[in-house]
């Protein structure tokens, strides 16, 4: 099935291939393969404006007006934030300022603040900012990333599972990259729709509007004016890790409608019977169960102690 409604954010074609109809929920959701280049995506796309909405409404109930972060949330972000100070350490010479768009609870900001860097952040949800600025003493605003002024402000930008959550990410990158100064870095992060990482009827949701392949995420970011430095992750990694370099924006972007196929063919080698056959499967999932308690009842005093210690710091 085809439709022709969509024009694809990377290629501009608007051949799309229909290649599900419902989202991890079984509610219907119509997910479009662009066959010009191997872009998946929200079928039709929805407006900023409607993903503004969807959020609102959305955040709410997930955390029930909560305006504290579960300790374990804050745990597992911290963690995070120290893998990803860790994987980009060696690339940082000379990179003085750090600004994250979609920074969250505040977690990666305040790392990196703690290494010595100069970071900040904007997160367009409120609900737990308080508790970001209150009890992180992270600087993240809440302020909406089409609303921040394009003059260079940072040495390294990260995007941290952001970028699939924008209704465009070629207006979203044009808009960032006017944020980092000459050479600066870029640093994204987001599901890999080439991974193993769900069983196919499990792998789409309306938050995700884009799913990207390594290279459907690389040829986005460097057709907005960026170059490939570093890529962290391989093809069967759950999550793409990569680092690029703010440049001239090339004149035309360099795409194959060959890799259509195979971003087909891989998201569809796992059914529900393949994936929990795998051999590792088991194992693995024994291992997620146990770790989850001992994640439970050690972030209590996890998070005791890092907030202890970022208040020190700060008076
Ligand atoms: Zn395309």
């Amino acid at each position: 099935m085809t439709t022709p409604s969509v024009q694809c954010d990377l290629c501009g074609c608007d051949n799309l291939e229909i290649i599900s109809q419902s989202d991890r929920h079984q509610q219907a959701l119509d997910t479009g393969l662009c066959l010009g280049c191997g872009l998946v995506m929200h079928v039709p796309v929805p407006s900023e404006a409607e993903v503004n909405e969807y959020y609102a409404s959305r955040y709410r109930q997930d955390y029930h007006g909560e305006s504290q972060p579960s300790e374990r949330r804050i745990m597992r972000a911290w963690k995070n934030a120290e893998r990803i100070h860790a994987q980009l350490k060696p690339a940082l010479n000379g990179v003085d300022t750090v600004f994250e768009v979609g920074a969250g609870i505040g977690c990666t900001v305040k790392k990196f603040e703690t290494e010595g860097f100069k970071a900040t952040g904007i997160e367009p949800n409120h609900d737990f900012n308080a508790f970001t600025r209150q009890s992180l003493f992270a600087n993240v605003d809440n302020v909406n990333l089409f609303d921040l002024e394009q003059t260079p402000k940072t040495d390294l930008l990260l995007l941290i599972h952001v970028i699939e959550h924008f209704s465009s990410p070629r207006k979203a990158l044009t808009h960032m990259r006017e944020l980092i100064h000459d050479d600066g870095l870029l640093y994204v992060e987001c599901p890999n729709v080439t991974g193993p990482f769900a069983t196919y009827d499990r792998m789409f949701h309306y938050a995700h509007i884009y799913n990207f392949s390594p290279k459907t995420l690389q040829a986005s970011v460097e057709q907005c004016g960026f170059k490939l430095v570093e890529c962290f992750s391989n093809d069967d990694d759950p999550d793409l890790h990569m680092l690029f370099k703010k440049c001239d924006v090339p004149k035309a972007a360099v795409v194959s409608a060959d890799h259509a196929d195979w971003v087909r063919a891989r998201i569809k080698q796992h059914n529900v019977l393949s994936y929990h056959a795998r051999p590792s499967y088991l194992s693995k999932r024994v291992r997620k169960v146990s770790s989850y308690l001992m994640e439970y009842m050690k972030a209590k005093d996890f998070v005791a102690d890092l907030l202890g210690r970022l208040k020190k710091a700060d008076s």
